[in-house]
């Protein structure tokens, strides 16, 4: 009984004296003049590895020529089956893909299809901001890839000539 008086004594001085607040305050003030860790996304962006993998590109030569020659070691490889490749001859001999689809979903980002690419076809670039807003939209077509790697290929280069382990 006596022990309760005391425990309510203690609370309504407490509220009286508004401690809770003020210790609230003052962690309020120890860290209002600390180093912001907030970044004002997207305008900032904090640093990302540069052993990031993101979305995935298939490069070109420089004359336009696909790089990619339908070997399929990426689809082999590809430890979550995510890629499905259809092939065809052309007169002159090489193979080139009639159909390159990565499924999004199932990709893991292992970068193992960057690996295996005997051409540097496929990479994955540092590229994270994409959002699906249809069904299907999750599949990158062979042509997708390609304008991935078209309008990031300076980007592309610069990644790979930074010699980051995976690229
Ligand atoms: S990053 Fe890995 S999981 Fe994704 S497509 Fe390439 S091999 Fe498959
Ligand atoms: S992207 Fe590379 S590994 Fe995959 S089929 Fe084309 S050449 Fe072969």
């Amino acid at each position: 009984m006596g022990m309760n008086v005391s425990r309510q004594l203690k609370y309504y001085f407490k509220a009286f004296t508004l401690a809770e607040l003020r210790k609230g305050m003052a962690v309020t003030g120890r860290y209002f003049f600390r180093r912001k860790v907030t970044v004002q996304y997207p305008e900032q962006k904090t640093p990302i590895s540069p052993r990031f993998r993101g979305h995935h590109a298939l490069r070109r030569y420089p004359n336009g020529e696909e790089r990619c020659i339908a070997c399929k070691l990426c689809e082999a490889v590809c430890p979550a089956l995510a890629i499905k490749i259809e092939l065809q001859e052309r007169p002159d001999g090489t193979r080139r893909t009639t159909r390159y689809d990565i499924d999004m979903f199932k990709c893991i980002y292992c970068g193992f299809c960057e690996e295996a690419c005997p051409v540097d076809a496929i990479v994955e670039t540092d590229i994270f901001e994409y959002h699906f807003e249809n069904r299907g939209e999750n599949i990158m077509t062979k042509d997708r890839l390609l304008t991935m790697g078209d309008r990031y290929e300076a980007r592309i280069e610069r990644m790979k000539a930074a010699d980051a382990p995976y690229r």
